[in-house]
């Protein structure tokens, strides 16, 4: 059997991250401003709001949280946007995802101000990147770039399988990859033969949110994988995509669940909340 893969630690990865980003806002005439927006009570809504106000605090930012109830209409919530993107004081607007299904989550996706979109699902930023011009990157997908790197992943020429197409995760995870100069294939539910799709990676980024789908033996030896997935068993044990077990005998680096990809998303907000703030006030930082 292989060596134990060398296990990433995202939360280190995430606390020099954070850190970086609070030295660089000290040196700030002006606190960044985030907003914050929760609708309803779902819990798990409640922990990642929670989390991201209190990484922005911790940070030097102005950060706020709007809560409002789960009954609020599109019309109202729109309405907020528009004053968030009014404000001259507020730098990044986010509207925790999913929204209860009165509210159309383009509508509000379209809605906040593409300078002040920091999680980056507007449809101008999904475009900047496509089209490889500066723009705010998804979280999720920048923080896994951010955990290949600081793992010292050969990028170039390498090839990268990304398990899942989602808007948020799978897309741009296919545009930054292709852009470090990795081969790229995507895959999702209707991709024949994972398995044998994974055993050609030399990095695996698996976002689907299936539990433990891909197996030890689907995984190269040596192969970096990142795994996206977040998902609660009914013992309530929060577990990946990837079968850690199992894919610490093969891979040759592996991020945790929880504790690899999780903390990087929260860094990543904080990073394009401040460089969303430096571009629209004009300020080098
Ligand atoms: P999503 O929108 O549900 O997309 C899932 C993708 O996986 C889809 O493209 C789907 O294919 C594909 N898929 C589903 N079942 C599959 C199967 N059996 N075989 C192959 N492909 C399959 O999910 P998401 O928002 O991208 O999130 C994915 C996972 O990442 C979830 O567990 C989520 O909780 C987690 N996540 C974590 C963070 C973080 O901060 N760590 C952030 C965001 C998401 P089709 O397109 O064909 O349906």
């Amino acid at each position: 059997m292989a060596a134990a893969a060398r296990v990433i630690d995202g939360k280190a990865v995430a606390g020099e991250l954070r850190a970086r980003v609070a030295a660089r806002a000290a040196a700030l005439p002006f606190r960044p401003g985030l907003r914050v927006v929760r609708l309803g009570d779902d819990p798990a809504s409640g922990v990642y709001v929670r989390n991201k106000d209190r990484a922005a605090l911790a940070a030097g930012f102005d950060s706020a949280t709007l809560h409002l109830p789960a009954d609020t209409s599109e019309a109202a919530l729109l309405d907020r946007i528009a004053e968030f993107n009014a404000d001259g004081e507020v730098d990044g607007i986010l509207v925790q995802l999913p929204l209860p299904p009165q509210i159309r989550q383009e509508a509000v996706v379209d809605a906040i101000e593409p300078l002040k979109d920091v999680d980056g699902f507007h449809p101008v930023n999904a475009g900047l990147l496509a089209t490889r011009q500066p723009s705010l990157v998804p979280c999720t997908p920048k923080g896994v770039m951010h955990l290949l790197r600081e793992a010292g992943v050969t990028l170039s020429g390498a090839r990268a399988l990304v398990l899942g197409r989602s808007q948020i995760v799978g897309r741009p995870m296919l545009q930054l990859l292709l852009d470090a100069d990795c081969t790229v294939t995507v895959a999702h539910s209707r991709s024949r033969d994972l398995a044998a799709e994974c055993r050609r990676a030399d990095i695996l980024v698996a976002a689907v949110g299936r539990p433990e789908m891909v197996r030890g033996d689907w995984i190269a030896p040596g192969a970096a994988v990142i795994d996206v997935g977040i998902n609660r068993l009914p013992d309530r044990r929060l577990v990946g995509d990837v079968a850690f077990a199992e894919a610490v005998g093969h891979a040759g680096a592996i991020t945790p669940v929880p504790g690899g990809v999780g903390p990087m998303t929260i860094a990543c907000l904080l990073e394009n909340t401040l460089d969303a703030a430096l571009r629209r006030r004009g300020v080098q930082g």
